[in-house]
């Protein structure tokens, strides 16, 4: 895709610390780290989400991305890491190309989330667990 800027890192139209690549998938270095080793795993082929690549290929990637995190493990010295993959503009995904996130833990800060945590009934979960199931 022509505007897509991993689809240039691919080309290597942009640069990228790359960390990793095969014929199938790319993995380089966030530009922008959460934290040091923050790492993109992608597919060189273009796919917005994870509802649009086919199953064989997100099976590699995430080999892949298991493969990476395991290095990131050893080599860093982590001591954990955060894997994420974020689906939609509303889900924050800034680049409209399907891509897993390796954010490792390499010092004593443990990884910030926040998240806001609902207060549901059982009740209320049952239902929504209906309409996922379509049933
Ligand atoms: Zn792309």
């Amino acid at each position: 895709m022509t505007n897509c800027i991993f689809c240039k890192i691919v080309a290597g139209e942009k640069d990228a610390s790359r960390v990793y690549e095969d014929e199938q998938v790319l993995a380089f270095l966030d530009h922008h780290p959460i934290r040091l080793g923050h790492t993109l795993v992608i597919s060189k082929n273009h796919y917005e989400t994870i509802l649009d690549i086919p199953d064989n290929e997100l099976a590699y990637l995430i080999q892949i991305t298991k493969k990476i995190a395991g290095k990131i493990m050893k080599n860093l010295n982590a001591k954990g890491f955060r894997i994420s993959n974020n689906n939609y503009r509303a889900a924050r995904q800034l680049v409209p190309h399907i891509h897993f996130h390796i954010i490792p833990v390499t010092g004593d800060t443990p990884l910030s989330v926040t998240f806001d945590r609902l207060e549901l009934t059982f009740e209320h979960l049952d239902d929504i667990a209906k309409k996922i199931r379509g049933s």
